[in-house]
């Protein structure tokens, strides 16, 4: 059973990427039941604190963190103490509640320090692991300070860990970072897409979205470079010509154009160097890149399909 699934039984807690608004998830009740009570709590882990523990949380790996019901009231919409105070009425009063979280000890460690009225942790070390577990919580239990700096690092990981990314950005819906990752999501299988998508609007919208860039690439090898501008047939300053229509032949054909033309407009200029020393074949360079950005630009982004 995954974190969202914790209400499973109400349909109305089904969380849906494209749906997910801040009323629907701040109704939804996150946060595991309490299962015990302690005499004697542990002390606050954040450095420096000195507010009395009037609650405990306990990590899914059994590490337990004394905190302050009023600070995770004030700091996140999901996390305790909503429901503790009504189980208290019933409780000796100098029993202090457990909370069984799913989090890991690493994660709620890093949460607990957004609840506090101090400077928040750096996140310079956070491996993307952690960080996307964090991530996830963080946006679960609605913990307003951390979504910034987590959707940040996210997107800063929008790179490597695509999938990942993509994912968190559609699930919460973030479409900026989802629109940003798409050029990359060309290539990919649509077994790929639809496990990371999940919503067939989406999935629908990405087929529309990739194909136009197959329609493209169709139509490039009807886009040549002018036969010559030389007064003999030939580049007298070397082979530099034939080496930039052949990368960019390669760049436009199927398959590996759809790695390539996310980021086309870099494909001549990577190359140009080689024609450093023939204006004319730079000339000619330029007129072909022109004539294939002008059917570029007819590209739509991903946003225009939703
Ligand atoms: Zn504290
Ligand atoms: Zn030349």
């Amino acid at each position: 059973m995954s974190d969202w699934d914790v209400d499973s039984s109400d349909s109305d807690s089904v969380i849906r990427p494209r749906k997910v608004t801040f009323a629907k998830v701040a109704s939804v009740r996150l946060i595991a039941e309490p299962t015990q009570y302690q005499t004697t709590p542990p002390s606050c882990r954040v450095l420096g604190c000195s507010l009395p523990v009037d609650i405990v949380l306990r990590s899914s790996d059994g590490v337990s963190f004394g905190a302050h019901a009023n600070n995770l009231a004030q700091s996140a919409t999901g996390l305790p103490p909503a429901e503790r105070e009504v189980r208290q009425q019933s409780n000796d009063e100098d029993e202090t509640e457990i909370v069984q979280l799913v989090e890991s000890a690493d994660v709620l460690e890093l949460l607990l320090q957004y609840t506090h009225y101090q400077r928040q942790p750096s996140s310079k070390g956070w491996c993307f692991p952690l960080l996307e577990r964090l991530a996830e919580a963080v946006e679960k239990y609605r913990l307003f300070g951390a979504m910034e700096v987590c959707k940040l690092r996210m997107e800063a990981n929008a790179r490597i860990y695509s999938q990942e990314v993509l994912s968190y950005a559609v699930k919460h819906d973030y479409p900026d970072i989802r629109d940003v990752i798409m050029p990359q999501t060309l290539s990919w299988d649509l077994e790929d897409i639809q496990s990371t998508l999940g919503d067939s609007f989406l999935i629908i919208a990405w087929v529309k979205y990739r194909e136009q860039y197959l329609k493209l690439s169709t139509s490039f090898p009807s886009i040549d470079a002018e036969s010559s501008l030389h007064t003999v047939p030939r580049c007298e300053n070397g082979p530099g010509w034939e080496l930039v229509e052949a990368y960019v032949k390669q760049a436009t054909r199927y398959p590996d154009c759809l790695r390539e033309l996310p980021d086309f407009q870099k494909t001549f200029s990577r190359k140009v160097f080689l024609l450093s020393r023939c204006p004319k074949c730079r000339d000619r360079v330029h007129n072909w890149e022109q004539k294939i950005n002008d059917r570029y630009a007819t590209i739509k982004q991903f946003a225009s399909f939703v």
